[in-house]
């Protein structure tokens, strides 16, 4: 399967041909939607058949092989048959604002010390989860710091690099719960320019101005060891 939003976050729909369909999903051999994982969201959105119809896809989630996705229709929908040709498109609004707060987790991962072991990523909110003993972190200064780097307006963009670089840098890792993507012989690290460098399958904007202003809302305790940061966007 064709992960075209790997390469280009930014295409909203593609022509594709379905190869398989059953309760568990559609499958296609290309796609826009970026099925859950690393803590983002899988897209919604809608496949357009041809003859004017259009099935709903309320989810979209890995599958049993490597580089699968499961496009997850809505109950009830008449699944299509293999081979048939479609428009596969995503539900934009959201995807864009779970981009942006998803390249917002990346901003604030730099500027917090300590591992991340946990995150999710929601519409218009985030939260990240970090293995820091001190409880003294401050919400307005940490809002001010994200915004700083955010205005600052810095590139992002992704690079390869094989497994066995990764292997030798395990610097680069800042998640302990989502282990990067390997086993593939090469894995895609997000770098944004100055600020934050990890390995990262998930979509993002292409500069940190696009994030917009956000603000840290609350700081939890969320055990001995782990503080629990969480952003909205101010707008
Ligand atoms: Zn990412």
């Amino acid at each position: 399967m064709e992960l075209i939003f790997r390469d280009d976050a930014y295409q909203r729909s593609c022509q594709a041909t379905v190869i398989a369909a059953d309760e568990h999903g559609i499958r296609l051999d290309r796609t826009v939607f970026y099925p859950m994982g690393g803590g983002q969201p899988g897209d919604s959105g809608v496949l357009r058949l041809h003859d004017g119809g259009e099935i709903r896809i309320v989810d979209a989630r890995k599958g049993a092989e490597h580089e699968d996705v499961l496009h997850v229709p809505e109950e009830g929908a008449a699944l299509p048959a293999p081979g048939t040709k479609v428009t596969a498109e995503i539900d934009w609004e959201r995807r864009y604002r779970l981009m942006r707060m998803h390249t917002c987790m990346h901003v604030l991962c730099s500027i917090i010390e300590g591992e991340v072991t946990g995150g999710q990523v929601g519409d218009g909110k985030g939260r990240l989860d970090f293995n820091l003993p001190d409880t003294r972190l401050d919400r307005d200064a940490i809002t001010a710091e994200l915004n700083r780097l955010i205005a600052e307006d810095h590139p992002v963009g992704a690079r390869w690099i094989s497994d066995e670089e990764l292997a030798a840098s395990p610097q680069l890792v800042r998640t302990m719960s989502v282990k990067p993507p390997m086993g593939a012989g090469r894995v895609r690290l997000m770098e944004i320019e100055g600020v934050d460098l990890q390995p990262c399958g998930g979509t993002h904007v292409r500069r940190t101005g696009e994030i917009g202003r956000v603000r840290v809302t609350k700081i939890e305790n969320k055990g001995r060891q782990n503080r629990r940061i969480n952003l909205a966007f101010v707008d």
